[in-house]
């Protein structure tokens, strides 16, 4: 594959770029969404770059997710599987692995045990669906219906042969619409015992998309090595379309400076926000109990609230390694 380099002038700083030969753009104009940027101490995810014959037209440089996180060197999560609650784990439901995903890796996976999620290739293409989801509230009860389609763009699934991404996932299967309703308490409360966490949906990001957890089929660290699209997603056997981390996409937020944004809702109610917790503090697992939440006074319908709630990092296990409140199924 030819590798061409493109200069770039972005935020006063020279960049450049490489891009493979899939991605020409003779006599076209075709906007290249760079997954992850440095630029100086700052990362960048999903730069939007317009070009056209090789000519810069625009760059979006709208830094969706702003880290001070080292994204070239993630710790890979395979084996921090627990049977309990535990820090920086995932407690899944089922612990019998086998199945499809990726049956390769590449550069992007370190031999230190860590991954590179800057140079990790990702599913082409940017598909706009039709996504619905109404959140309503009633008695005591939060529903949210929907056709399980994500508002925010997905990769064109099945991977395409011509993709970068086949070499490593060759992901057949095809994103499909189902109706989806789920009734979710509405003041959730701490259950006498944690859970564990199923395959399948665990929750809901209020792009309408799904979300599971850390684990591929395979109960190896699924951002690490499976293969997703530009906002992090893919679909499974049934057409799901699901992320196992927060959708970069969704999360605008670029200054570290106030809490994350509410992102979705896990099964057992409670919300789960961004990267960032009190004053804009950039979490990590350290500040997380075992479940990946912890508890202050956050929005809540409108209301500040003192409320337990569960976090995105950038590390394993990205969202939430067990239940702290009882799930809805
Ligand atoms: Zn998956
Ligand atoms: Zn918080």
């Amino acid at each position: 594959m030819t590798i061409f380099k493109i200069t770039l002038v972005f935020a006063s700083l020279l960049l450049s770029i490489n891009v493979s030969s899939h991605d020409r753009y003779d006599n076209l104009t075709k906007t290249l969404t760079i997954p992850s940027l440095d630029v100086g101490n700052t990362s960048y995810t999903n730069v939007a770059i317009k070009l056209k014959d090789y000519e810069l037209l625009t760059i979006d440089p709208t830094p969706h997710v702003n880290t001070t996180v080292n994204l070239k060197k993630i710790t890979i999560g395979d084996g921090r599987i627990a049977n309990r609650p535990t820090a920086g784990s995932v407690w899944p439901c089922q612990t019998n692995f086998g199945g499809g995903g990726a049956f390769a890796s590449g550069a992007w996976i370190s031999n230190d045990g860590t991954y590179d999620l800057t140079t990790k290739p990702s599913v082409d293409g940017s598909i706009q669906w039709p996504s619905e989801l109404s959140i309503q509230i009633k008695n005591g009860v939060r529903t949210l219906s929907g056709n399980r389609l994500p508002s925010d763009p997905t990769g064109i699934f099945p991977v395409g042969s011509t993709d970068d991404a086949f070499a490593y996932d060759r992901n057949p299967n095809k994103i499909q619409t189902s109706t989806v309703q789920i009734n979710l308490p509405l003041m959730p409360q701490i259950a006498s015992s944690a859970s564990c966490v199923p395959f399948g949906e665990i929750g809901i990001l209020v792009n309408g998309g799904y979300f599971f957890n850390a684990l591929d089929s395979l109960g190896r660290d699924a951002v690490a090595h499976e293969i997703q699209d530009a906002c992090d997603g893919h679909p499974e056997q049934s057409g799901a379309y699901h992320y196992h981390s927060v959708s970069t996409c969704l999360e605008k937020q670029s200054s570290r400076t106030s809490h994350s944004a509410l992102m979705g809702y896990a099964l057992d109610g409670f919300g789960i926000f961004g990267h960032y917790g009190e004053n804009g503090k950039e979490l990590t697992n350290a500040d997380l109990d075992e479940c990946h939440g912890h508890t202050h006074e956050i929005d809540w319908d409108g209301k500040r609230i003192n409320l337990y709630h569960y976090h995105a990092t950038w590390e394993y296990p990205y969202t939430i390694g067990c239940f702290r409140g009882a799930p809805v199924k």
